[in-house]
């Protein structure tokens, strides 16, 4: 993977001087370069210096908030599509609806274990990688574009409800991949959000009979206790 070639470079946007060395620290032990600065205009300037391929971007700073911080990383044309995550306080519940809304890939509230923002990172990198610049996503005659949320199986328009289109963008941007419920309910709902396991079923069959035709063949594989892939072996 490119990933081992060249370190990726993560910009820490904090304020709490402990928390940016701390951060720092993990980031670099993990294998990752860092950038920093300690309030939003800063982040802005640093951001157009450095190019970093991650933001860790905290919510209460200086000068320039976080959310504006982001919201003209989404305005800018050539920083678009920069992966985004936001640090926010629990006391700042309400606000990381808002976060999202702005244009935040992700956000994890303090205090976060730290092997748990780590996760997060990579799996951001990882989907950020994944998706092409035209921001459509191909897996054999199934097509998907982002930006016009339309999905096409061959020839014919596939409609899917939201949960469904979400579900299968997931899967698209992880071919092959088994995810266990709990990690497309993570992945696909927001690990915040409290729903049963067996509700990923119900979507799963949802997708199935609007992604598989008559007598197209099913790209959904379910792995006995494990879960499911996208995936068009036998299984
Ligand atoms: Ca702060």
């Amino acid at each position: 993977m490119a990933d081992s070639l060249a370190k990726p470079l993560v910009l820490v946007v904090e304020d709490e001087a402990a928390l940016a060395t701390m951060l720092r620290y993990n980031l670099e032990k993990q294998g990752f370069r860092v950038d920093e600065a300690s309030d939003g205009q800063e982040a802005i300037a640093r951001i157009a210096e450095q190019r970093p391929d991650l933001v860790l971007l905290d919510w209460m700073l200086p000068v320039m908030s976080g959310i504006e911080v982001c919201r003209q990383i989404r305005r800018r044309p050539d920083t678009r599509a920069l992966p985004v995550i936001m640090l926010t306080a629990r006391t700042e519940d309400q606000d990381t609806v808002r976060a999202l809304n702005t244009g935040a890939d992700d956000y994890i509230t303090k205090p976060f274990a730290i092997e748990a923002l780590m996760a997060r990172i990579r799996a951001l990198l990882r989907r950020a990688a994944a998706v092409p610049a035209k921001g459509r996503l191909e897996f054999h005659d199934i097509a998907l574009d982002l930006a016009a949320h339309r999905v096409q199986r061959g020839d014919r328009p596939v409609h899917l409800g939201p949960t469904e289109f979400r579900l299968l963008e997931f899967f698209m941007h992880h071919p092959a991949r088994v995810f266990t419920r709990e990690e497309l309910l993570n992945a696909v709902w927001g690990p915040d959000i409290h729903v049963e396991p067996r509700t990923v079923d119900v979507h799963i069959r949802r997708l199935r009979k609007a992604i598989n035709g008559p007598g197209e063949r099913d790209v959904i594989r379910t792995v006995r206790a494990a879960g499911y892939a996208l995936d068009t072996e036998p299984a």
